[in-house]
């Protein structure tokens, strides 16, 4: 899979993830939040994660 270099990424437990570098593969990803009102990083999460088959 190619890495895209505007998308770093240390997942490597989603199928996307690169595995060789810390990047993710996809074209573009979709980052959204679980929290009413986010304020930490923590609360913030990427949607487009799909767990390795
Ligand atoms: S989809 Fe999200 S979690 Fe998965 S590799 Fe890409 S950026 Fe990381």
């Amino acid at each position: 899979m190619k890495k895209n270099p505007s998308i770093g990424c240390t997942v490597s437990s989603c199928q996307y993830h690169a595995e060789s570098e810390n990047y993710c593969t996809l074209q573009q990803i979709m980052v959204g939040t679980h929290e009413a009102h986010p304020t930490q990083v923590e609360c913030t999460d990427c949607e487009s994660f799909e767990p390795k088959a």
